[in-house]
């Protein structure tokens, strides 16, 4: 199958990556139907016309502006030669992206005083889809109901609005599986309109066809009657969007209402009003405002820079499908031990079947979820965390695109809306609901991928998905520990009083308080993004590790330091700890900013100080603010724990059932008794306190150093409580805490809420801000359960029902106190 045509091709893009597409060197970009990449010479040559050119606004009269307009004109000549676009029949819009395109279509339709009737392809994009609010009638169509339409059935019952113009609209390819449609359907469509009489209109999405593959408008009759596109698919730059429309169909944007500056030849305000919109070209009369020059001047350098760097589209359409085939050849081939399949394939193989009878095969795009040796489904959210962490560029999700992931998926509109009731959102971490995944993972290519991204993609998915043995270690369930463990004992315990920094440590010998909430001044204060309100966390910005909070009870402060690199004289900063309302925003009626923490909207006290914020501010680079969220609130000023039992931990059903749970299942609705025992929570990701055992670190460390890599240390996992063992040599209480049901340290009891799910935040070494790939790569081979990865447990104190005790009235933990299991 690999000739040696494509591997001189593929031989020629692998050797002009290195100085063309330099950022790519440990990157594998694999997301091309998001955005492609932009080649330097093109930023080069874009560079270079910027500086020797004066471009003015094409609105005015001077030689600049003019040097401007005639550059214009000339790109759009060349954009629309691009397509085999004959001028006379065509025009082109310049607008911002696809769906710009899109809105302008649906604008002009949506003036007509019959209204319009909307017809769109199940296998539509979101933007697409959206158009139907705007219609009088919209329906959405499968591959065969097009089929019937096509054969003379209108879809939609005839209501006497015979002059009622009908668009369809459909994607040249999904943008979600590469799936292609036959391009004359415009035309097919047209005819049986005829017929009809009728008058339909086609718009014709060509965002993720126009990518990696010629588009030919050389005959205006068969042609779309609008096509729309986004540049940067094609050339990574510029940030651009078209819309072609045939002339034919021009007079439709006749009944557009609005115009913009640039679009009329005179307005008249005050007590006449009215305007003449401009005649001569359809282009000016929709391109309304200032038109993104620079942008389109950028245009002729992509041109160039493509043709140069990759000969045609024809040449880029080959090389693209001839990976692609590798790759879903590649993927498919994959087998567990008893030979299930590991990926679950949603898009068709490129060059094999032809769908629809439509020449066209399948664009480079594969579509695919993951699955274990007995068919359960990874989570995507697992997946990106490891294909993050090795420099993977991939989409997951829902993809912009309802219609093809409901059909893929076999997801009922019924389903949907109970994983919405239930708390999913489009990028929320349980994506598997009901059993079933609810997006897809997308791997596209584009022009300038390689072979050897391909093979590195497939070796990455077989390594660390693919179950050899059917003794997999991530399967293998401890045997619950039913005695108690002597010797355990509490190494250290550290609150951590801004979300997401650094950990202050609680010295030996002195006591500290528990509340229900967590321990005392537990992650009380955060750091939120000034301009989206936000909670700025360490997985975005690693170099919050180094900004080192300490409480002072002499002085009555939170003490803050930055142990940054060379951070040109940060000095320390320090807000007091008790919480007067002076040092905070004042709450007027001009509603502040919500707050979010872990898209939760919160309501967090902001602090006033310039010199606090700026301490932060430029200590990470980023414009934020500290805030504050003491205990005790109500509303907005309180978060519940989201902490739960995993199906791999053994526990007490009894307890199990009286667990809280942010997402309950849909047999077992809330009810008020679980309300009331939702356990409250600071500004903590997901419950009270978490503690790790000494011992499953271990245990780690030794699988770790067993694959060639540096032990690791405790504080990666960010704990409040580690708990150490005083028995040494070979551990036998490792991961014993995943089924532990409440421990008792020193004299305090603790219910155990579940095992806490990591992401590659513990990759972060705590002391310096370095990102490295362990321990997340052996804990996913380790302890990986139901695709999700596990380190760690969470818990909650419980107040002793005993009243009068000192115990009971101020509880409190200290260093090297004894932990007693409870054998359930
Ligand atoms: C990318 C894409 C869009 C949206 O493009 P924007 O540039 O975001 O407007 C629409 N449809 C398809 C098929 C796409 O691939």
């Amino acid at each position: 199958m690999m000739d040696a045509g494509n591997t001189a091709y593929d031989n020629r893009i692998e050797s002009l990556r290195q100085d063309e597409f330099p950022v790519l060197r440990d990157q594998v970009y694999l997301d091309h139907a998001g955005t492609t990449l932009y080649a330097k010479s093109l930023i080069d040559k874009f560079s270079a016309d910027m500086t020797s050119n004066l471009f003015g606004n094409p609105h005015s009269a001077s030689l600049s502006s003019q040097t401007s307009t005639s550059r214009i004109e000339d790109i759009r000549l060349r954009v629309l030669q691009f397509f085999n676009a004959d001028p006379s029949e065509f025009d082109l819009i310049f607008v911002a992206n696809a769906t710009a395109g899109i809105k302008l279509v649906a604008e002009a339709f949506r003036s007509n005083p019959l209204g319009f009737d909307y017809l769109y392809h199940q296998a539509c994009h979101t933007s697409l889809v959206g158009v139907r609010e705007e219609a009088t009638n919209s329906l959405c169509l499968d591959d065969s109901a097009v089929l019937q339409w096509l054969g003379g059935t209108n879809p939609i019952p005839e209501s006497g609005h015979y002059d009622r113009p009908a668009l369809f609209a459909y994607p040249a390819q999904s943008n979600m599986d590469g799936c292609r449609f036959p391009l004359d359907w415009s035309d097919k469509l047209r005819r049986s309109a005829l017929i009809s009489g009728r008058p339909v209109f086609t718009l014709l999405d060509a965002a993720a066809f126009v990518a990696t593959s010629p588009l030919d408008l050389g005959n205006s009759e068969t042609a779309p009657d609008f096509t729309v596109l986004s540049f940067y698919k094609i050339f990574g730059f510029p940030d651009l969007g078209g819309l072609i429309v045939r002339r034919q169909a021009a007079p439709v944007f006749q009944s557009r209402k609005y115009f913009g500056g640039g679009t009329v030849d005179m307005v008249v305000c005050l007590r006449e009003q009215w305007h003449a919109p401009k005649t001569q070209a359809l282009h000016e009369s929709l391109e309304d405002g200032t038109l993104p020059v620079h942008s389109i001047v950028a245009l002729d350098s992509a041109l160039d820079v493509h043709r140069q760097l990759f000969k045609s589209m024809g040449d880029v359409s080959f090389h693209t499908s001839f990976l692609s085939q590798r790759l879903h050849d590649g993927l498919t081939a994959l087998r567990h031990g008893n030979g299930q399949p590991v990926c679950a394939m949603y898009s068709q193989p490129p060059l094999a079947s032809k769908r629809l009878d439509s020449p066209l095969g399948n664009g480079p795009v594969v579509a695919f979820n993951l699955q274990n040796h007995l068919g359960s489904w990874i989570s995507l959210a697992e997946f990106e965390k490891l294909a993050v962490l090795k420099q993977f560029h991939v989409r997951t999700g829902g993809l912009c695109n309802p219609g093809g992931i409901a059909r893929s998926l076999g997801l009922e509109p019924w389903e949907m809306k109970r994983n919405f009731s239930t708390g999913f959102r489009c990028g929320t971490e349980n994506d598997i609901m009901g059993g079933k995944p609810t997006g897809v993972i997308r791997v596209s290519l584009g022009a300038m991928s390689t072979i050897s991204d391909v093979d590195k993609f497939i070796a990455f998915v077989a390594e660390f998905y693919r179950t050899e043995s059917i003794h997999e270690p991530a399967l293998r369930i401890t045997t619950p520990v039913h005695q108690d463990l002597p010797g355990l004992y509490v190494e250290s315990i550290t609150i951590y009083p801004i979300k997401s920094c650094g950990g202050f440590r609680i010295p030996t010998r002195t006591t500290w308080e528990v509340r229900t909430e967590g321990l005392a001044w537990d992650r009380e204060w955060c750091l939120v993004h000034r301009g989206t309100g936000q909670a700025l966390s360490q997985k975005r910005h690693p170099r919050m590790a180094l900004i080192r909070p300490a409480i002072d009870f002499t002085n009555g402060q939170l003490q803050v330091s930055y142990r940054g690199p060379s951070e040109q004289g940060l000095a320390e900063i320090s807000v007091p700890l008790s919480a007067n309302p002076g040092v905070f925003q004042a709450n007027t009626t001009s509603k502040p900013m919500a707050s979010r923490v872990c898209g939760e909207e919160i309501s967090a006290q902001i602090y006033t100080s310039s010199k606090v914020n700026d301490f932060f501010s430029t200590a990470l680079g980023v414009p934020c603010a500290l805030a504050r969220f003491p205990p005790g609130g109500l509303g907005k000023n309180m978060r519940h724990a989201k902490a739960h039992l995993q199906k791999h931990q053994k526990v007490n059903r009894k307890i199990q059932n009286k667990m809280p749970c942010q997402f309950p299942g849909i047999d077992t609705p809330p009810d008020s008794d679980s309300e009331s025992e939702r356990q409250r929570i600071l500004l903590s990701n997901e419950s009270p306190i978490l503690a790790i055992n000494l011992s499953s670190l271990e245990a780690l460390n030794r699988h770790i150093v067993e694959q060639g890599g540096k032990r690791i240390s405790a504080e990666v996992f960010r704990a409040n409580i580690v708990i150490g063992s005083l028995t040494s040599g070979p551990q036998p209480f490792a991961y014993s805490e995943d089924h532990w049901s409440s421990l008792r340290i020193g004299q305090q009891d603790f219910k155990m809420l579940g095992s806490c799910r990591r992401c590659h935040m513990v990759c972060i070494d705590q002391e310096t801000a370095e990102k490295s790939e362990e321990p997340f790569i052996t804990l996913t081979k380790t302890r990986r359960f139901d695709g999700k990865v596990f380190f760690g447990t969470h818990m909650c104190h419980i107040p002793s029902s005993s009243t009068g005790t000192k115990e009971a009235q101020f509880p409190t933990v200290t260093v090297g106190d004894s932990v007693l299991v409870d054998p359930t």
